[in-house]
């Protein structure tokens, strides 16, 4: 089974999309996190995608972003995608590599998901998201590593923060009427709280029997 997840910063993806994915024995699929994991190793495209792209709260090219997916969906037998498509021209590769099953879209206010940005922090050891909806056990401290808890740089920059919000708005949304068309966009709200978030999830998707 194909999910993807679609929702500005600070929406929920990455709270949601690994617990249903562990639900129905899928691989959690997130960009960001490639992305992230491949500056932090010091890779030279990582490097590039963070100083030119993402560092700056902008897309990377479809010409990086798209081949990194097909490679890694090319070894999973399903997927809950996290972070892609994120434009129509992804929606379209995407369509080319696999059948998506269905979409699920997260709305969520602009005013709730900075306040939750501005919360979150992860361990790059585990790559464990806390927040608001995951609290750390002891302040600052990875829950499973002990390790020390850090914003994400593109989450400590209010003028990164809303280049990433316009990207969505400039491109991401467009992805609604796109899935809408196909009959498989399921709209969550978004600002309720995490179990319901998940709760409404499972019953669009018809897996809460
Ligand atoms: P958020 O959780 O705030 O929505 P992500 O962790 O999903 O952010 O992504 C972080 C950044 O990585 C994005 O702001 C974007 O620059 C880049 N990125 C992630 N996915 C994609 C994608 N599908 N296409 C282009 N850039 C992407
Ligand atoms: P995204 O991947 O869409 O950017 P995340 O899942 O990382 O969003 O959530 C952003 C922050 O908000 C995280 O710190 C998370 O703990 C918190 N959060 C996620 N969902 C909720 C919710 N329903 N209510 C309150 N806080 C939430
Ligand atoms: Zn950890």
């Amino acid at each position: 089974m194909i999910v993807v997840f679609l929702s500005p910063p600070g929406g929920g993806k990455g709270t949601q999309a690994p617990r249903l994915a562990r639900q129905i024995g899928a691989e959690h699929l997130s960009t960001g996190v490639i992305f992230r994991s491949m500056y932090e190793a010091n890779d030279p495209l990582g490097i590039k995608a963070h100083d030119e792209y993402w560092g700056k709260g902008q897309l990377c090219p479809d010409g990086i972003t798209i081949p990194l997916v097909e490679k890694k969906l090319a070894e999973l037998e399903g997927a809950v995608l996290d972070g892609f498509p994120r434009n129509i021209a992804q929606a379209e590769a995407l369509d080319r590599m696999v059948k998506v099953d269905a979409v699920v879209s997260l709305s969520i206010t602009e005013q709730t998901a900075l306040e939750r940005l501005g919360y979150r922090a992860e361990c790059k050891a585990c790559n464990i998201t806390y927040g608001l909806a995951n609290k750390p056990l002891n302040k600052g401290e990875c829950n499973s590593c002990h390790g020390q808890l850090n914003m994400r740089n593109d989450d400590a920059d209010a003028a990164i923060i809303r280049q990433r919000f316009e990207q969505y708005e400039t491109k991401t949304k467009l992805l609604l009427e796109y899935y809408r068309k196909n009959g498989n966009l399921h709209e969550i709200d978004g600002n309720q709280d995490p179990e319901r978030v998940y709760v409404d999830i499972l019953r669009a998707l018809r897996l809460d029997a």
